[in-house]
């Protein structure tokens, strides 16, 4: 049975159709990478699936032991605060201290306990961020863009340690990522979003597909063209989009 599954989700925000009749499910203890452009709704079907909001249309369905750790795309540290790693880790919730250790062992920050969270780089305030997802022993991680900002061995080395993490724990894990190379070999199954489901499946199908290329262009240059592609079908969120024209120009 599924983790979690969706069924035809909707998401608008006045006027404008975010998220159009998305299906999805997470089955135990796979990797599945959320890849797509910029503003293709991924936060929102992430927070959506974490029950952070209610959609519009459709319906999420979770398992009955499902336990979610959710690391959220941005969050805001007030740098002024005198915030120590271990204290931070027993927010919101006071946590024993062989747990809140075995934690910052398992996202690979064991020695970083007394530390200043305002004193961290991004690859060591990341593991901090995984080790709090981690404190209630979660069955689906949730990470949104969690290498964002961390240079490319910094994010290479966090999908190691992500990887590391479902092989110790079993827990499945539904992550966002731009860095379309690194990810391919860590995911099991890679969905691209841009407001629907554009394609879905193995990482060599989705890089293989005609509607992936069409988003990402081809090999590793196809990550900086995310930020810059352009349509050639208008998404106009009716589902009836043309694929046929992306095949003609991918
Ligand atoms: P992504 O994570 O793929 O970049 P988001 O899910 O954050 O995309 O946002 C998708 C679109 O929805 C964007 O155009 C964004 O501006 C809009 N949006 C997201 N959250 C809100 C909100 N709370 N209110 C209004 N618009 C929103
Ligand atoms: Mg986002």
């Amino acid at each position: 049975m599924a983790l979690i599954k969706a069924t035809g989700l909707g998401v608008s925000f006045g006027e404008t159709l975010v998220l159009n009749d998305v299906d999805m499910t997470i089955s135990a203890g796979e990797i599945v990478t959320i890849v797509g452009p910029n503003g293709s709704g991924k936060s929102t079907l992430l927070r959506c699936l974490v029950g952070a909001m209610t959609p519009d249309r459709g319906r999420v369905d979770r398992a009955p032991d499902l336990k979610i750790g959710y690391v959220p795309q941005k969050l805001m540290i007030d740098p002024t605060l005198p915030l120590t790693v271990g204290r931070f880790l027993n927010l919101p919730r006071k946590t024993d201290r062989k747990t809140a250790q075995a934690a910052l062992d398992q996202a690979g920050a064991g020695a970083l306990w007394d530390r200043p969270m305002s004193g961290l780089s991004g690859g060591q305030f990341q593991r901090i961020l995984l080790a709090r997802a981690l404190l209630e022993r979660p069955n689906l991680l949730v990470l949104d863009e969690p290498t964002q900002g961390l240079d490319q061995p910094g994010s290479a080395a966090f999908y190691r340690l992500i990887e590391e993490v479902r092989t110790e724990t079993g827990c499945a894990v539904l992550m966002v990522s731009h860095e379309l190379h690194v990810v391919m070999s860590t995911s099991d199954r890679v969905i691209c979003l841009n407001g629907h489901v554009c394609c879905h499946g193995t990482p060599e199908v989705v890089a293989n597909s005609s509607e992936y290329r069409a988003l990402f262009g081809t090999g590793t240059a196809g990550a900086l063209a995310l930020y810059r592609h352009e349509h050639s079908h208008s998404h106009d969120h009716t589902c009836g989009h043309d694929h046929a024209r992306e095949k003609e120009s991918a």
